[in-house]
């Protein structure tokens, strides 16, 4: 439901390790201008790791 001509706020999550990506969230674009981290489980890994957010 993203505006039109507007900022895309929702993001890919991948783990930092295995690069899977299985989490999307929407961020804050003005309190997070840049890239977001965030510690998910990966069900890859089986645990949780440091996922950043890919474009
Ligand atoms: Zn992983």
């Amino acid at each position: 439901m993203a505006k039109r001509g507007d900022v895309r706020p929702v993001v890919t999550m991948a783990c930092g390790d295995c690069r899977e990506r299985n989490y999307t969230t929407v961020k804050n674009q003005r309190s997070d201008p840049q890239r977001i981290e965030l510690s998910k489980y990966c069900s890859r890994c089986r645990g949780h790791r440091l996922h950043r957010e890919v474009r």
